[in-house]
């Protein structure tokens, strides 16, 4: 028996290959430190956590409907048309089993073999692996350092063609941290909106950004909220990622197919799960600005932490919680450099290279882990390349 061909061409994320070699570093003894994995070290918020309880204790365990409950749907309308000013109902909301399936679903319900896909690289490796598992074509646009990590624009312009049937964003960024410029993002919804184009706005960080309030989000400009699926979720936000929770907003035809979907695959999102999430968006919000506080805290000490390593440069990026420094001077290949610093300063983190080839030189760290540890993770990779 062998494996459907289209096995060949889907992906995996380097960051559990990382976890597996650092733990099995710790079963011989070894101290390491983590940052190589995408999720905040905060707890679920005491009050989200009590909510499932009830809900599980209300009897919340049996199915529900496919596109999630009419409550969650509606709340979820309410705070994007609050937070991104594009007015949207339940209609246009379907609540999914994390962030990651809105890519699954609206890749599956959009995409044919031959389609073309505009997408960030370096990027969530993600995008790719579905873009390459369905037979489309992806055309990666590298994200420019100097440019705070946004892309060339005229890159961006070259690269729209006949066709391209979807357009990838994220930002905040992972793993770069960049957050996109308004006026990249209003550049290139002008370029979008003539065009038989949808874009996937992937923007689960966004509450995770400090430079204050919102980041803009392109379905809110003109004529981009019928060509827009914005993804975003709990995962982040609420620090819950274990829960499986997440939505995508999207055109009503749209989401009439992802509910299709999730027939076919999940049936409906955990009912309980769903009470939960509720209870995260319409409870009080204070947990999250904690954790944006000291997510900010950890940001500006390990950023100038790892600026004074030699032959790092890392400037401070202005969301998620991913510090993305470029490596370059140090002369060693990232690959390199990245299996050294797990081996030799017990530090885990990623090689840029693991999310497109144009992350080549970077190595990616995940702050959320305590600000001891950071300037622990600091020291030892300092003393590691000052010794090289
Ligand atoms: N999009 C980006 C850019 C991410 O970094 C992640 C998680 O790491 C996701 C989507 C997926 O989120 P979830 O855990 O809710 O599926």
């Amino acid at each position: 028996m062998t494996l459907a061909e289209r096995m060949q061409r889907i992906g995996v994320e380097s960051a559990f290959d990382v976890l597996v070699r650092a733990r099995a570093l710790e079963a011989r003894g070894r101290r390491v430190i983590h940052l190589e994995i995408g999720e905040p070290d905060f707890p679920t918020p005491a009050h989200i956590v009590e909510a499932a309880k009830r809900a599980l204790d209300d009897g919340w365990t049996h199915y529900g409907p496919p596109l999630g409950l009419p409550e969650l749907r509606e709340a979820v309308a309410d705070y994007v048309s609050r937070t991104c000013g594009v007015p949207v109902g339940a209609e246009n909301v379907a609540v999914v089993p994390g962030g990651k399936p809105v890519i699954f679903f609206s890749m599956l319900a959009l995409l044919e073999p031959g389609d073309e896909v505009i997408y960030p690289n370096p990027g969530f490796p993600i995008y790719e692996s579905m873009i390459r598992f369905l037979g489309a074509v992806p055309v990666p646009i590298p994200l420019i350092e100097e440019r705070g990590f946004s892309f060339d624009l005229d890159v961006f312009r070259d690269r729209l063609g006949p066709k391209t049937k979807m357009v990838v964003l994220n930002s905040p960024q992972n793993p770069t941290g960049g957050v996109i410029p308004r006026q990249d993002i209003a550049a290139m919804a002008e370029m979008i909106a003539r065009r038989d184009v949808m874009v996937l706005s992937d923007e689960i960080y966004s509450r995770i950004c400090y430079d204050g309030g919102f980041p803009v989000s392109i379905a809110s400009l003109p004529g981009m909220a019928e060509k827009t699926i914005i993804l975003d979720g709990f995962s982040k936000t609420y620090a819950m990622t274990g829960w499986r929770i997440g939505y995508g907003v999207m055109p009503a035809w749209l989401v009439e197919a992802v509910g299709k979907l999730m027939v076919n695959s999940n049936s409906c999102t955990a009912s309980f799960t769903q009470r939960a999430a509720l209870a995260a968006l319409t409870g009080p919000q204070d947990a999250v600005e904690a954790m944006v506080a000291e997510f900010r805290r950890r940001r500006d000490a390990f950023c100038a932490g790892l600026h004074g390593i030699p032959g790092f440069r890392c400037a401070a990026p202005g969301g998620a919680f991913y510090a993305y420094a470029n490596v370059k001077d140090t002369g060693i290949a990232s690959a390199v450099l990245a299996t050294r610093l797990l081996e030799k300063a017990g530090v885990a983190c990623l090689n840029g290279g693991s999310f497109g080839r144009f992350g080549e030189g970077y190595i990616r760290f995940s702050y959320a882990n305590s600000f001891e540890n950071l300037m622990e993770a600091v020291e030892h990779m300092r003393a590691m390349l000052t010794a090289a």
